[in-house]
């Protein structure tokens, strides 16, 4: 960016705020209105903006006030200056957009996996997977494990799996294990697949895939349950680590104007990781936490015991920043992985039917009623993944039973993911939102993206017209609330709004747009879907996901003005300062 003299005086009258002037001109207040009562002033002002307010009228602002991190007044930078304190900070945009800060609602928040681990989610050939894990074992111990994410076979020029056999020739005196990007299968070597006593002759765990050649050889690839037989075996990451995987996270987000996240999964010691950084005041995102609540009765009573202990939703630690928010559930897999539990068979290669398979519920579905009935009994908000179909009757079908014996409004129980609801799922999920604020979609439009070419291979063309159908949604007058779901893809939810309008592919394997765009939503809807809708299923939508006064200040400005840009550019748009609570913790300035 240029930046004339004026800036840099400007800069160097407020260096006490540096990174801010630095891209941002920021000056004293010049005018006060002499009536001025102070408690309704702000302390930092921004001005000549366009703000995005994402209120009821999707209002768009020049100016706002905030005072003590709250929005206070919203309007022209007359009225704002007007009511701004002599001493008040200003920040002027100079024509630039902010919107809410943006809220991911499915975020394994957490970057510890790809600090320390292979990082695959840009690699194109399997000999890149390859050389990667030559590099690392040559200086690694015998014996000590290598492992790695990210990598896709949708995106690999072979159009196949990374198998045992590529990765041994380079491997052989440690175990290997790389996981997919989805997170629901992964590699492991003639090494790790000895250590878990993975062989011809092992069964195929409950819930689990171990995938075979012609001849009936593991070839490496493990699915779903199946995992757990090699990287039950991985040592954990250490708190240290995984300190430092959170705190990246969060800058990382920081750094893409978001400022909120529901973490499915806060299992271990994240959630003390969570409370720690909260008392050492180095939070920078909003966390909504949910426990994950196992497969059987047994493991659902004790993370009952522990949701029981905890403040219930809205209730929050340190003002709104962290939630102990309820118990995500699992129904069934993946879609990339054709685990998911459909009506229909799933496909190979778009054309290919795959007779046999139409995935499976990865719980018992009985089980898993009287696992939702637990909680929902007492009063404990559930998310569940739901990816096929089928599963998805059978999620919306259970919240529907348990609120007719128990009818309790607020709890919004949620469907995650949500991939391809029925008509009946539909119309069943508007009439619980209707009649008891529940049966919530959230849903990661940057699937069709980042893993839209596998999507593609597995839906088939019929059934993939209706993923993630939000033109649908938003005339049935259903809400549902945006993520990525990382490191399933990235997290950047720049990408889930430009996917939710464009439903573009990465690669376009099976061309550009294969689900169509007559589910396609504008960028209004989409930006309501990662901020106030968003905000909804975090149970904060009085806190935030809406500048509007009485709201808390968080921010974010962008280069360039989302609602007027060409839609592909969307997903190019580039944060430039980030406020949460009216403070600053990113400037594109400081940052380079
Ligand atoms: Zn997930």
């Amino acid at each position: 960016m240029k930046r004339n003299l004026g800036w840099f005086i400007r800069w160097l009258a407020f260096a006490v705020c540096p990174a801010l002037a630095m891209f941002l001109s920021i000056s004293h207040a010049l005018a006060q209105s002499p009536s001025q009562n102070k408690s309704d002033s702000g302390d930092l002002i921004l001005i000549n903006g366009k703000i995005i307010t994402v209120d009821q009228k999707d209002s768009i602002a020049q100016a706002l006030a905030i005072h003590d991190g709250k929005i206070v007044a919203i309007g022209t930078n007359e009225e704002i200056r007007k009511i701004a304190a002599k001493d008040s900070r200003v920040i002027d945009l100079r024509g630039r957009t902010a919107t809410p800060g943006l809220i991911d609602t499915h975020c394994h928040f957490d970057e510890t996996e790809r600090i320390y681990g292979l990082e695959l989610s840009k690699i194109t050939r399997v000999s890149e997977a390859v050389e990667l894990v030559r590099q690392k074992t040559s200086s690694s111990k015998p014996g000590e494990w290598v492992t790695g994410s990210g990598w896709d076979e949708g995106k690999l020029t072979e159009l196949r799996y990374i198998t045992a056999a590529d990765l041994d020739k380079v491997s052989p005196g440690n175990p290997v294990w790389l996981g997919h990007t989805t997170g629901h299968y992964g590699v492991a070597n003639s090494y790790a697949l000895h250590l878990g006593k993975v062989s011809r002759q092992t069964k195929d765990p409950k819930g689990g895939i171990i995938d075979r050649d012609a001849a009936g050889r593991p070839t490496g690839v493990l699915k779903e349950e199946a995992m757990g037989l090699v990287t039950s075996l991985i040592p954990p990451f250490s708190k240290d680590q995984q300190r430092i995987g959170v705190l990246k996270m969060m800058a990382d987000f920081n750094s893409e104007g978001m400022t909120a996240a529901k973490d499915p999964g806060t299992e271990g010691i994240r959630w003390d990781l969570y409370q720690e950084l909260l008392k050492e005041n180095k939070s920078t995102v909003r966390i909504f936490a949910l426990l994950y609540g196992g497969r059987d009765l047994e493991s659902a009573r004790a993370v009952f015991a522990r949701l029981q202990a905890q403040p219930k939703p809205p209730q929050s630690f340190a003002d709104g920043m962290l939630l102990s928010g309820g118990v995500k559930l699992y129904m069934d897999g993946s879609g990339g992985g054709r685990t998911a539990w459909v009506y229909d068979p799933w496909f190979k290669k778009r054309t290919e039917i795959e007779i046999g398979n139409t995935g499976y519920p990865n719980i018992d579905p009985q089980t898993y009623r009287q696992m939702v009935k637990l909680f929902h009994d007492a009063g404990i908000h559930v998310s569940t993944h739901a990816v096929g179909d089928r599963a998805i009757d059978w999620v919306v079908d259970t919240y529907a039973d348990l609120l007719r014996e128990k009818p309790t409004k607020g709890l919004r129980h949620g469907i995650i993911h949500c991939n391809i609801p029925t008509d009946h799922a539909i119309e069943t999920m508007a009439r619980l939102q209707r009649d008891y604020d529940s049966g919530y979609p959230e849903t990661q439009a940057p699937f069709m993206w980042w893993i839209g070419d596998i999507y593609a291979a597995s839906f088939g063309a019929k059934r993939e017209q209706r993923l993630m159908p939000y033109q649908t949604y938003t005339q049935k007058n259903i809400i549902w609330a945006g993520g990525s779901d990382y490191p399933v893809t990235p997290f950047a939810a720049r990408y889930g709004l430009w996917s939710s309008v464009v439903r573009k592919t990465l690669n376009g394997v099976y061309g550009s747009q294969p689900f169509g765009t007559a589910e396609s939503v504008d960028i209004h809807t989409a930006l309501k879907s990662y901020t106030i809708w968003a905000a909804h299923q975090l149970f904060l939508e009085d806190r935030i996901g809406s500048l509007e006064p009485g709201k808390d200040a968080d921010i974010a400005v962008w280069d360039r003005d989302l609602y007027s840009i060409p839609s592909d550019e969307i997903k190019n748009l580039h944060c430039e300062l980030t406020l949460l609570r009216g403070k600053v913790v990113y400037t594109a300035a400081e940052s380079k």
